[in-house]
């Protein structure tokens, strides 16, 4: 059983995910960031082992056939995945872990770990996703039409997920976040042990 709790987040490109993601952990030590491995290159400010593990198709092919990941997508052309072994850990450790993965990946995590939490970050509008793509400055042109593209079909699965937050203003989104991963502790199917605990003294 694990003792940590397992946060799935996920949000079209750009809504303002991996910010609010930054603030969560930034405030709370016991929060651990999962490092995904991906075939994507790198952006201006990103580094190796911290913001993903980048690596070469083969590198990553590799991992999967050796059984080393929870789950593994294709997102607009670049593989992505989670190692396993950390989040276990991890998790088995006492921290909770946040998953910062798409829709595709999002839906193998919870048939594989149902106890997880998750939550889709959604932006007030497709227009605002593509102004903050654009502000954001990490991605040509093209790169930005697929990811709104995409956008449309990820918001659909929107109804798969524990809960829905809407990031328009920023402090509001992350203290809604915040909110969410504290209410989780107490949800009926995070504590089977806990009532377990409780009727053996009945
Ligand atoms: P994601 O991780 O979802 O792809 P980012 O966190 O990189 O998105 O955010 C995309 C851009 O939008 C960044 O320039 C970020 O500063 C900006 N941003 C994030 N949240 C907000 C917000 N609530 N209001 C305005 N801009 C935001
Ligand atoms: P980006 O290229 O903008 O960093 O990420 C593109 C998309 O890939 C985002 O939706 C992000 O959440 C997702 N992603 C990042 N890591 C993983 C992962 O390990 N697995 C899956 N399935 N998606 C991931």
């Amino acid at each position: 059983m694990n003792k940590g709790t397992l946060y799935i987040i996920s949000a079209p490109s750009g809504t303002g995910k991996s910010t609010i993601v930054s603030e969560l952990l930034a405030s709370d030590e016991n929060l651990c960031f999962s490092v995904s491995a991906t075939t994507r290159k790198p952006r201006e400010g990103e580094t190796d082992g911290v913001s993903y593990y980048f690596m070469s198709k083969e590198e990553f092919s590799g991992l999967v056939e050796s059984g080393g990941m929870l789950e593994h997508a294709e997102f607009c052309g670049n593989f992505y995945g989670t190692p396993k072994k950390p989040v276990f850990d991890r998790l088995a450790e006492g921290h909770d872990v946040i998953l910062d993965i798409e829709t595709v990946g999002a839906s193998k995590v919870m048939e594989a770990c149902p106890e997880a939490v998750s939550i889709f970050i959604l932006p007030p509008s497709l227009e605002t996703l593509k102004r903050r793509l654009t502000k954001r400055g990490t991605d040509s042109e093209e790169t930005i039409s697929l990811r709104v593209a995409q956008a449309e079909r990820e918001i659909g699965k929107a109804y798969n997920y524990d809960y829905t937050v809407i990031n328009g203003d920023l402090d509001k989104a992350v203290a809604d976040v915040r909110a969410i991963m504290s209410a989780s502790k107490n949800m009926t199917k995070l504590n089977h042990d806990t009532i377990e605990g409780v009727l053996k003294k009945c």
